[in-house]
């Protein structure tokens, strides 16, 4: 018998629910991976995640033949490239990992509609607790992430699996290129497994609780990108941090919590990739001017400017960056949301519309946060995570030269620097006005 496994998010061969179920069921599996037009007619095949996504699938293609396989690519439609897989190897089934998004939805259902219960869906892989497992009485997903995050450490998770070792793949079955072009930022990570676990191997996780809000110290896993594309699995990274004990592995296992947390709302609301999870008031202000502004890093403030130009330089920004910069656009300069949100997408290499849409929506107060009117006020969060100025003079060498602290108000000592676009008496008031709605 012949089993397709069709690569999504998964890109791995460690701890993989589709490669393993598809390997142990079958004679020989052939692992395929459909590049979809819908992709890019959603705007989603942003040139850094492409070219991030070619790595994954070189690496992915070598591991394989090192079990004798090899991965098979392809353009078109999902469903309809399957089908003809299928016909081209005589597969009889399809093992496919769940996904959250209205297009991995209608994918699965165009699926299902050509391979009926031939189609095997696998709901463990992408999230550590699949969306829905753990729910509230009465509704399909938790709003708010302390009680979610309570019944998301009682779930069961399941066992790690280990990588296959020789995979048996039918001869003569036609792989095609995957072409990737566009500017890139010129810093980008190198992506695939191997590179995802050597990166495993060199970081440690015990420090994380003390320094992850640290910005100059740039001390988080980085991860994100892999888990993005599923070089690395979330189960097996929750499942050995929690082995590990100790701050450090907690307060890391809770962020993979909140990347669960999202995927579960993105399950229950695909709508909300889009729209306000829930609907706010007040209008949002229009100023073409101020989000180029925040977009090229030029806001006057160099806290918001510095994690602009580490997102266009690494593709890349540090957590706390983007709680400042996403803060500023939609709670300082009262900028739509999905501005914002559309700009990340187009240059973040672990841009997804989980995690992307729904901490954007967290952040302005439109989605599952449960104090929808606290503002970041940027000086604060940069005398607090940057107290020294080394990010900033880091991402906005125009400003090296001013020492220590000084560096957040150059408005006092380096004429040059773009004025504030929000005076930084206005940007108080505004903090103020948020904290008397608090
Ligand atoms: P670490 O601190 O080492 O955390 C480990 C992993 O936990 C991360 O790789 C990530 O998968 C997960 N994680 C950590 N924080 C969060 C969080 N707040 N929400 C969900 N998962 C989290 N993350 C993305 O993966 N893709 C995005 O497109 C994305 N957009 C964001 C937009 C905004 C406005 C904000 C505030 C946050 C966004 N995040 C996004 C979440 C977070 O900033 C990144 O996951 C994190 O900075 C990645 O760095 P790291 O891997 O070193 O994280």
């Amino acid at each position: 018998t012949t089993s397709i496994a069709l690569f999504t998010q998964d890109l791995r061969l460690h701890d993989n629910p589709v490669l393993h179920a598809a390997a142990t069921t079958a004679d020989q599996v052939v692992p395929l991976f459909v590049l979809d037009p819908g992709i890019e007619a959603a705007g989603f095949a942003a040139p850094n995640r492409m070219a991030f996504l070619a790595d994954c699938l070189a690496d992915l293609d070598s591991s394989l033949r090192r079990t004798g396989s090899r991965l098979i690519v392809r353009h078109g439609a999902t469903a309809e490239v399957v089908a003809r897989v299928a016909a081209e190897t005589g597969a009889g089934a399809v093992h496919l990992a769940a996904g959250v998004s209205a297009f991995a939805h209608r994918r699965e259902a165009r699926l299902r509609e050509r391979f009926g219960d031939r189609l095997l869906v696998h709901d463990a892989s992408l999230t550590v607790v699949p969306p829905g497992r753990v729910t509230p009485a009465g509704r399909n997903h938790y709003a708010v992430f302390t009680p979610y995050h309570r019944a998301w450490q009682q779930a069961p998770w399941r066992t790690v699996l280990g990588p296959p070792r020789t995979l048996r793949t039918p001869a003569g079955v036609g792989s095609e290129n995957l072409v990737v072009g566009g500017p890139l930022s010129p810093a980008l990570p190198p992506g695939g497994e191997t590179a995802a676990r050597a990166r495993w191997r060199r970081w440690s996780v015990d420090p994380y609780e003390e320094v992850h809000d640290d910005l100059a110290a740039d001390a988080t896993s980085r991860f994100s990108p892999y888990l993005h594309f599923g070089c690395l699995s979330p189960t097996e990274l929750a499942t050995r941090a929690r082995q590990r004990e100790g701050a450090g592995a907690q307060a890391f296992v809770r962020q993979l919590a909140w990347r669960d947390f999202h995927h579960q709302v993105l399950a229950a609301r695909p709508d909300a990739a889009r729209h306000d999870y829930r609907a706010r008031e007040d209008r949002w202000h229009q100023d073409e001017a101020e989000a180029e502004a925040w977009r090229q890093g030029r806001t006057g403030y160099p806290i918001v400017d510095a994690g602009m130009r580490q997102l266009a330089h690494e593709g890349w920004m540090h957590n706390r960056a983007r709680l400042v910069t996403a803060g500023f656009l939609a709670k300082s300069l009262y900028l739509d949301w999905r501005i914002g949100a559309a700009h990340f997408l187009s240059l973040l290499v672990d841009g997804d519309l989980a995690n992307n849409q729904l901490n954007w929506q967290w952040v302005a107060g439109t989605g599952t946060d449960t104090r929808p009117n606290r503002i970041l006020n940027p000086l604060r969060q940069a005398d607090r995570y940057d107290p020294d100025g080394a990010y900033v003079r880091r991402w906005v060498p125009e400003l090296a030269h001013l020492p220590g602290p000084a560096v957040h108000r150059p408005w006092l000592l380096a004429p040059d620097y773009p004025a504030p676009i929000l005076a930084p008496d206005e940007l108080t008031a505004r903090f103020r006005h948020g904290r008397a709605l608090d």
